[in-house]
């Protein structure tokens, strides 16, 4: 076995896919990095549906999601969390923010604001107002957050500079990602998040939240997406191709070899229960921390 195990104590991990479309190589890869490291922790791994937008859903995309992750093995523990059905742990949030003054109604509109250059960082011009509806913001403190990351290591953030007192909660009833992540990773008792490292510039608005709803900081590690030969992150909106579940072994050996684990001989054919066995005792989380750089690949 190459590697250590990642760490002795409690490890509950998760992929948390958007049904915005069905998964592609890129999302693939996430949900197997976030497993490999989960498994070979000897942890746990869940899975959860973030559908709290349905404007951006795509009919379908929640089951075939799920269908592509059965197809390659990679079966997670305890029933699926929809986000959908979270609302009243979020509004619960919401109302601990709104009662604490740390977070306040908003009524500038988006489009005025980028007008105005002035989305990023929002400069605060509803903060002292009594507003009684609108979107939400967090009321950010002038301090600097740090963390370390297991693959990109230490980082800091002072959230006033960027991107300012962000939006929690649309002025439409949506909640945005940065809220109902945190409610959900603490809801399902998530220690560690693994996820592209496209997310890493998110992460010091959630610690933010975690603290101001005393909730735990899981470990976070943002591994190297998949770019595509334009350089661009692979991604439904760059044209990458939904994930052929026929050919379920070969793209696992594709996203393997991306992390640079390459299939003895001898496997060639394995079904991904028996690639997926081999690679959790094979995986070596240094391996990604090796590349901070994204991985170049044509499709
Ligand atoms: N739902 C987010 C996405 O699909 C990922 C959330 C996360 O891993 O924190 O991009």
């Amino acid at each position: 076995m190459t590697g250590t195990i990642v760490t002795a104590s409690r490890y509950v991990g998760r992929f948390a896919p958007s049904p915005t479309g069905p998964l592609h190589l890129g999302s693939l890869f996430a949900a197997l990095v976030s497993y490999l490291d989960a498994r070979h922790a000897r942890g746990q791994w869940l899975l959860r549906i973030e559908d709290i937008d349905p404007p951006r859903e795509v009919e379908g995309a929640t089951d075939a999601i799920i269908a592509t992750l059965e197809k390659h093995g990679l079966l997670w523990d305890e029933p699926i969390v929809y986000q959908s059905r979270s609302t009243a742990r979020i509004l619960d949030a919401v109302a601990h923010l709104q009662s604490n003054g740390a977070a306040y109604f908003c009524e500038c509109a988006r489009r005025q604001l980028r007008a105005r250059n002035q989305l990023d960082p929002y400069p605060g011009i509803c903060r002292d107002k009594t507003l009684g509806e609108g979107a939400l913001r967090a009321r950010i403190a002038n301090e600097v957050i740090q963390f370390t990351d297991r693959w990109q290591r230490i980082q800091a953030a002072n959230l006033k500079t960027s991107p300012g007192d962000f939006v929690i909660r649309r002025r439409d009833g949506l909640f945005a990602y940065q809220l109902a992540v945190c409610v959900d990773d603490a809801y399902q008792g998530v220690t560690d998040v693994v996820r592209g490292v496209d997310l890493l510039s998110s992460t010091p608005r959630q610690i933010y939240l975690q603290r101001l709803l005393n909730l735990p900081t899981p470990r976070y590690a943002h591994f190297p997406v998949l770019n595509g030969s334009d350089g661009q992150k692979l991604s439904k909106q760059t044209g990458a191709p939904p994930i052929d579940d026929t050919r379920a072994s070969q793209n696992l050996e594709h996203c393997l070899s991306l992390m640079g684990m390459s299939l003895p001989a001898e496997m060639s054919g394995a079904d991904p229960a028996e690639i997926l066995q081999w690679a959790c005792l094979a995986y070596d989380p240094k391996r990604l921390s090796q590349k901070p750089i994204a991985i170049s690949i044509d499709e």
